[in-house]
Order: C-alpha cells, then sequence, then structure tokens
C-alpha cells in the first residue's frame, strides 16, 4: 500500500485516541499509545454489527448529540436499526467522497442525475444527492418508485445518469422496453449499489437502459456509499484508502487473509468524526488487490462483492451465495436477471434447492431448464429443480431484491 502510508497510519493514531477518549465501547478494548506500523492494525478488537445493537442507539457517538447534524439508520426490517450520525464535517466529506464516485465516470455540471435511491432513513438516496449537487449537476430526486413517472422523466428531463440499486435499474429497463415506442434516452452512465450483483446483470443493464453501469460500494455501519467505486476498467472497485483503510480476514477465525486471498472485508473509517468505527466486519466477501490497475489509480481494488455472509445460504453442506446462481443464469442465452432461490427441507431432512427464473419472451422453456440444472450441479456441485417462468411473473423490487426464500426456518 503505497498510498499515504505515513498518513495513514497518522490519521489511525488520531482515531484511536478519539475513541479511547469519547467512546465508551472502545475505550476498555484499546490497547494505550499510538501504533507504530500499519501491520499492527490486525491486533486491535473488531466491531460488529452485534456492537451497534448493543450500544444502540447512541453508544458509538464520538461527540455531543448537539455536534450531530443528521442521523441515517440501516434499512433492517427487524431487531434494532445501525445507527449511524454526522457533523457538518462528515457531511463535507461524504459530499466529497461521492463527488469522486461520480468522477469515476466524468460526470460533471451539465449531466442531468436522476436519484432513484430510496431517501429517508436509508444512506443511498441523500448520498448520492449531496454528491451530485456538490458537482454543480442538476439532480431529479426521484427517490425509488412510480417507474412510468421515472421513464417519462428520463426522457422529457434528458436525464443522463441514473443512481439507484441494480435491480432497480433492470425494472426500469423492463419498462422502457416495454413502452410502444422505445423514448428517446440520454442515459450515459449509472451508478449501482446496495446489493451484490453480477457482471451477467451488468450486461443486461447496460443493453436495458444504453449506459456504463458502474458498481459502487459503501455501508450505513461506514456512513453509507463514497466507500469504493469502479473505474472504467469494471474489474474491482477502488477504495478510497485516505478515508478507509481496507483489510480481509477470515470470516471463520477474524484472522487476516493476505492480499490476493477471499476473505471479509473489514472497514476502519479514517477521518469521521461523529461515528468512527474501528475494524468493522462488514460480512461482504471480497478479494482485495495490490495489482496495478491500467487506470492509474494508486488505490487498493476489491473484486466485486460475491455475497454478504449474511445471504450465504448453506444446502446440503454447500455453501451458495445468490450472486453465484445469477451468474449461471445470465450466462444462459434467454434467462433473465429475474429469479428467486427457494429452499426447503424435504420429508427425510434433505434440502431442496429450486431456481425460479424468468426467460424472456420466445423461448424453450424445457432446453433452458435443462441447460440451467446441469451448469448448476456442474459448478456448485448440487442438483437444484429449475422453474423457467414467463416474463412479468415474479415480483419486482423498486429497493433491494430478496433472492432466497427459505422454507427451512419455517
Ligand atoms: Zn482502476
Amino acid at each position: 500500500m503505497a498510498v499515504a502510508e505515513a498518513q495513514s497510519l497518522e490519521r489511525l493514531n488520531q482515531l484511536l485516541s478519539r475513541l479511547r477518549e469519547r467512546v465508551p465501547f472502545y475505550r476498555d478494548r484499546l490497547p494505550t499509545g499510538g501504533l507504530e506500523s500499519l501491520h499492527q492494525l490486525a491486533e486491535l478488537p473488531l466491531t460488529t454489527k452485534e456492537d451497534f445493537r448493543q450500544t444502540y442507539p447512541y453508544g458509538m457517538l464520538a461527540v455531543p448529540l448537539p455536534e450531530v447534524v443528521r442521523i441515517h439508520a440501516s434499512s433492517g426490517t427487524t431487531g434494532r436499526p445501525v445507527i449511524t450520525g454526522y457533523t457538518r464535517a462528515d457531511l463535507d466529506l461524504w459530499a466529497e467522497c461521492m463527488e469522486r464516485v461520480y468522477r469515476a465516470g466524468e460526470v460533471g455540471p451539465g449531466d442531468v442525475v436522476q436519484n432513484a435511491y430510496g431517501y429517508g432513513l436509508f444512506t443511498g438516496g441523500l448520498g448520492f444527492h449531496i454528491g451530485a449537487e456538490r458537482l454543480g449537476c442538476t439532480v431529479i430526486p426521484t427517490s425509488s418508485g412510480v417507474t412510468q413517472r421515472q421513464v417519462m422523466l428520463m426522457a422529457d428531463l434528458g436525464t443522463t445518469v441514473l443512481t439507484c440499486t441494480p435491480s432497480y435499474a433492470l425494472v426500469l429497463a423492463e419498462a422502457i422496453a416495454a413502452e410502444a415506442q422505445r423514448p428517446p434516452l440520454k442515459l450515459r452512465v449509472g451508478f449501482f449499489g446496495a446489493e451484490p450483483w453480477s457482471d451477467g446483470m451488468r450486461r443486461q443493464i447496460q443493453y436495458g437502459l444504453g449506459l456504463e453501469a458502474f458498481d459502487i460500494y459503501g455501508l450505513t455501519e461506514l456512513g453509507g456509499p463514497g466507500v469504493a467505486v469502479e473505474c472504467h476498467e469494471h474489474n474491482g472497485l477502488h477504495i478510497f484508502e485516505d478515508h478507509f483503510l481496507a483489510e480481509t480476514v477470515d470470516p471463520e477465525t477474524g484472522v487476516p487473509v493476505p492480499r490476493g486471498e477471499p476473505g471479509e472485508l473489514v472497514l476502519t473509517s479514517l477521518r469521521r468524526e461523529a461515528s468512527p468505527v474501528l475494524r468493522y466486519r462488514t460480512r461482504d466477501r471480497t478479494i482485495l488487490t495490490d495489482e496495478p490497475c491500467p487506470c492509474g489509480s494508486p488505490f487498493v481494488r476489491m473484486l466485486k462483492v460475491h455475497g454478504r455472509t449474511d445471504d450465504m445460504i448453506v444446502v446440503r453442506g454447500e455453501n451458495v451465495f445468490p450472486s453465484q446462481i445469477e451468474s449461471i443464469l445470465l450466462a444462459i442465452e434467454g434467462l433473465t436477471a429475474n429469479y428467486q432461490i427457494v429452499v426447503d427441507r424435504e420429508a427425510k431432512q434433505l434440502d431442496s434447492l429450486e431456481v425460479v427464473v424468468e426467460a424472456a419472451p420466445h423461448t424453450d422453456h424445457d432446453r433452458l431448464q435443462e441447460l440451467a440444472a446441469e451448469r448448476i450441479r456442474e459448478t456448485i456441485g448440487l442438483r437444484a429443480e429449475i422453474n423457467v417462468l414467463p416474463p412479468g411473473v415474479l415480483p419486482r423490487s423498486e429497493g433491494k431484491a430478496k433472492r432466497v426464500i427459505d422454507r427451512r426456518s419455517v
């Protein structure tokens, strides 16, 4: 990591002393004194989502509440949400990071940004909003949903940049394809995140919307989007290392794994004032690579997230990520990214795996069924029952798609 290692170390030591001084949760856990090298980071304790829940609502704040000018929270539907706070300086910093996200696609003044991420507690909406405003773009804060109106505004207002979840990008692409006459669109680039998505899905989004699709990364615990973004190579996301330190650890043991090997992404926010976090276990599986990128960026790359530990399903002892199934399906011509995975337990306590997937119109469902079953067996080593459906049958999502239905726990 050639990127200003000395600067990172200095920021890390400042962070440690702030955490010790101001956050009781960290006070007892951190050793006294500073670190002499970034390698010593691995000796510090990890922070988990459970720690956020235990200290809910304000236990992780490092500033008095009056200094907090904004609160966001995770979109989780059960239990206590994860709370993250921002000082005025944090909002500036966030906007700066989001500006950098847009710059990856040469977005600037003159661009019309249609922001179809949900506005509200979720970080996506307001995060993409402040970045685009700061850059001087024209922002259309549509939020998610009301698809027909999104398409109309996209055409009428000359949207050049689209931001939303990849699932919703597909819904928009479908709506455009369903118009009697394709509306005249000026879409150029799109930034899609908040859920894992495959390169197969990228191809469908790019084709359907006529834009270059960038994967972005961030999470509520680290302040939302603006942690990493792809470059034009689309071969991994560059992590903004001047703001976030990245490591990967073994998801079972928490022990660091070397660069180039798969592991769970762990992030430290170096500069956040209100809600700084040390070594947060993201539960996202990725590979960090130091290999130089042809784009010339000095920042380390995280390869496209292939799954979140939470999303991983264990079927007959095999670990399966929905995105693996997605890649297999989308490599088959005629199948679409509208799919669901249904796991159930049969009478003999054997897990059954069913994949329900929509096909394009006028396709041979029997042949697609056979092909998909065969590829899944070859790639994952599991027998799956494939159910190919006509277009438009499965539910559509305005935010994150629900990919797995696990009936075993019911
Ligand atoms: Zn690059």
